[in-house]
């Protein structure tokens, strides 16, 4: 068990739930109190009510004025808690005689005497007093007048506090110890408890940790669907694609180095051969020259290819585009690949839809695509075959059909040869000038506009490549502007 950092998400849970439950006590702790309180001096004050009614019934109603203080009644009265007393009208204390002397024909001077000196009844809660041994206490007292024939006196009757207020103190004093226990509870609890939470955190921050120093293949159990499981869930996904990104960044370098080092040992060992004395014969010495420049060609091909993907990867910026006609455009392409198509005496067929076929596009991209596709089917398919080229337009998108005579695809090379480098037939692929990277390049293009390519086959039969575009509707740009 680990001590938690002072700035750990621990020890954050634990000083928030503490602090919780501290506030939660003490709110209910101080509204308990309160309520305790106010009960009970509403008690106390009915019962001092009750008094009063008796000092009025048994002796006011009972005795002649000068005999207040000889009445019986008193006696049993002090067996009560309660002090009861009858005063003058302004308040003077005249019975029974203990107070009559405390006071020294002097006026009482509470609040609730003052009251009944007015007319009416008087409560007050705390009102600061001596008892007959001269002590101070607090009191509730509570006053009112009683009229007997004309003459009116006050009633006078209160109770100290002190009861009260200690048994307040004692319940405050239990109310902290039991504050303490929950808050020690709690944080105890908690230092168990938020280990279920930090536990998982602290295994992904290592996992995190390994993987930052270059440990790609790292895997957090996931437990359950929380934030917490749905974070390793995450982790883990984030873990995977990193490592499919290495593993892909790696063997890209790979075919990269390997596409390179074929042209450049075969020039090297054609230059060769000419140093060593090829030069002497001129039939032999260019055709070796023209060997070299082939494969330069191809070198720089590769290399104007690498840059293009280069650019592909790296241009977070949208391409411009704009509004253009997808028929136009296949119009032209084709016919700039005529002259290639003528080459192998092949033919490419257009089935011109009538209508134009809007899409919105940067026009240069779109015909450098569709120019590699035509120059792929022509010249994966034989002489003297035709290339058919379509539209379809559906209620979302166009798509362009390019369908030739040739060798196909095998079924399970279908789905890779849009992979960067990917040749089905490695050795013819490269016979023919290819790089291997002119589908990844088209798809990276069609997929920035917002559509995309793929690919049917039938070995033997020919291949057919599809190109969808999103339709361009107007008013559809015209409210987003
Ligand atoms: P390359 O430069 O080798 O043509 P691409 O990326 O253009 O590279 O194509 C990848 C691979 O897909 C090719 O090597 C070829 O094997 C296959 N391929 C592409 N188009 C066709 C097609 N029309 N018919 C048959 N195979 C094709």
């Amino acid at each position: 068990m680990t001590v938690p950092q002072m700035n750990s998400i621990k020890l954050k849970l634990i000083i928030i739930y503490v602090a919780v439950v501290m506030i939660v006590m003490i709110i209910s702790g101080t509204y308990m109190l309160y309520s305790v309180r106010t009960e009970e001096i509403s008690r106390v004050k009915g019962n001092l009510a009750s008094h009063a009614e008796i000092v009025e019934r048994e002796i006011i109603n009972r005795y002649d004025p000068t005999d207040f203080w000889l009445a019986d009644e008193w006696s049993i009265l002090a067996a009560y808690d309660f002090q009861s007393m009858i005063l003058s009208d302004l308040g003077i204390p005249i019975a029974p005689q203990e107070f009559n002397r405390l006071f020294s024909n002097q006026r009482l001077n509470d609040e609730a005497v003052l009251a009944a000196v007015g007319g009416g009844i008087g409560f007050t809660v705390g009102s600061r007093a001596v008892d007959v041994n001269h002590n101070m206490h607090r009191w509730l007292a509570y006053a009112r007048p009683v009229t007997v024939g004309d003459t009116t006196f006050i009633v006078y009757i209160r109770a100290s506090m002190d009861a009260l207020n200690e048994s307040l103190s004692r319940l405050i004093r239990h109310m902290i110890i039991m504050i303490l226990i929950a808050v020690v509870l709690t944080a105890i609890l908690w230092f168990f408890l938020a280990n279920t939470i930090t536990n998982p955190i602290v295994t992904m921050i290592a996992r995190a940790k390994a993987m930052a120093e270059g440990e790609l293949s790292q895997e957090i159990p996931v437990h359950g669907n929380d934030e917490i499981g749905q974070l390793a869930y995450n982790f883990n996904h984030m873990a995977r694609e990193l490592n499919q990104l290495d593993t892909m960044r790696k063997e890209f370098v790979a075919n990269v180095s390997h596409e390179l080092r074929t042209p450049l040992t075969s020039i090297r060992t054609y230059t060769e051969t000419l140093l060593d004395g090829a030069l002497e014969e001129p039939e032999t010495a260019a055709h070796f020259l023209s060997i070299v420049d082939d494969e330069a060609k191809r070198m720089s091909l590769l290399v104007s290819d690498l840059l293009e993907l280069s650019r592909l990867d790296s241009a977070r910026s949208k391409l411009d585009q704009d509004v253009l006609d997808l028929v136009g455009l296949l119009r032209l392409t084709i016919r700039q690949s005529q002259i290639l198509a003528e080459q192998k005496k092949q033919t490419i067929a257009f089935n011109n839809p009538e209508e134009a076929c809007f899409i919105l596009a940067n026009s240069p991209r779109v015909n450098q695509v569709i120019s590699n596709i035509l120059s792929n089917a022509i010249k994966y398919s034989p002489e003297e075959t035709t290339i058919h080229v379509s539209v379809e337009t559906t209620d979302t998108d166009h798509r362009v059909f390019i369908k030739d005579e040739g060798v196909g695809i095998p079924e399970e090379s279908i789905s890779r040869i849009f992979e960067r480098f990917y040749r089905v037939d490695k050795g013819r692929a490269r016979s023919m000038g290819g790089t291997g990277l002119g589908l990844a390049i088209a798809k990276e293009i069609i997929e920035e506009h917002g559509g995309n390519i793929y690919a049917t086959s039938n070995p033997g039969e020919g291949t057919t490549m599809v190109l969808r575009f999103n339709r361009y509707f107007e008013s559809a740009v015209d409210s987003e502007n």
